[in-house]
């Protein structure tokens, strides 16, 4: 190679590159089409028994399911994912993962085989600027995205991905993460926060786990949040630890809590909001879930 065509080769190799990389976005956009706005859903997901019985909130997921466009993704952002960054699951297969014990056996047996969806991991982490997104191959489904999915599309024929949550963040943090995958509705990709907006484990009454009840605390927090959400006052639950002591004693951790800020960072300002299985169980959970637009 002569100093010429050398000196030419490197002023090609930048634009190549980046040639490359739109290429490949295109491919990955252009496998998922444009589709009408997708709703966007958080589901109280509350025990894992859930999974496996025949209740009221299984009820709630199924009907959910049945009001929406079928996706051709789903994402899913689950209370039991926290890690130091954000990642994304990007493999083909993901296991299901059985993250609890103390559960019968039958519970341990569920699986539910969907496809994951490299392309779909691809394209979030090329959404996100906040923050360098993982491609991670190591998770899987978590029971807070498999124990209510699995009630939503039965048959596990649709592929789903998992984000993680950044446990080293702020709440702002998350809900500013989040706006940043919105166009991701347009591709036909349901978005799924999975988790309990009153979720205080150290409270529940362990014996009464089928008992539709909440003590007062449990309740006032999940109504003032009720209200804040149909207010669409995305601060006050953004700032929900300056909410004194029933929202302190309804989010004891907040790993529960913030995928609802993941979902209501979807919304856009003229959509509505549909609250199902608004109901306490065993004192001091609510399975209180939404579904937007
Ligand atoms: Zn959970």
């Amino acid at each position: 190679m002569n100093r010429k065509t050398f000196i030419k080769s490197l002023a090609i190799l930048p634009l190549t590159a980046a040639a490359m990389k739109l290429k490949e976005l295109n491919k990955i956009t252009e496998s998922m089409s444009n589709t009408a706005k997708m709703p966007v859903l958080f589901l109280g997901h509350g025990s894992p028994m859930n999974a496996i019985e025949e209740n009221e909130f299984v009820t709630g997921f199924r009907n959910i399911a049945k009001s929406i466009p079928k996706p051709n993704a789903i994402l899913c952002i689950s209370a039991h994912w926290e890690t130091k960054g954000t990642f994304v699951t990007a493999m083909q297969n993901p296991t299901t993962i059985h993250d609890f014990g103390g559960f019968p056996k039958e519970l341990f047996a569920v699986q539910y085989p969907a496809p994951g969806s490299p392309d779909l991991a691809k394209q979030t982490k090329s959404l996100i600027t906040k923050t360098e997104v993982g491609l991670d191959e190591k998770w899987g489904l978590d029971h807070g995205a498999w124990s209510v999915i699995k009630h939503l599309y039965p048959n596990a024929d649709i592929p789903v991905i998992q984000m993680s949550i950044d446990y080293s963040q702020n709440p702002q943090y998350h809900y500013e993460l989040a706006q940043q995958i919105k166009s991701l509705r347009e591709k036909g990709v349901l978005v799924i926060g999975s988790g309990n907006i009153v979720h205080n484990l150290g409270k529940v009454e362990w014996g009464r786990l089928n008992e539709t009840f909440g003590y007062d605390w449990a309740l006032e927090a999940n109504d003032k949040m009720k209200k804040f959400i149909y207010d669409g006052n995305h601060k006050e639950l953004i700032n929900f630890r300056s909410q004194g002591k029933a929202f302190d004693l309804a989010i004891p951790t907040p790993e529960h809590y913030l995928p609802l800020l993941y979902s209501l960072a979807l919304q856009d300002s003229n959509e509505e909001v549909k609250l199902f299985n608004d109901k306490a169980v065993a004192g001091a959970l609510t399975m209180t879930s939404l579904k937007i637009g």
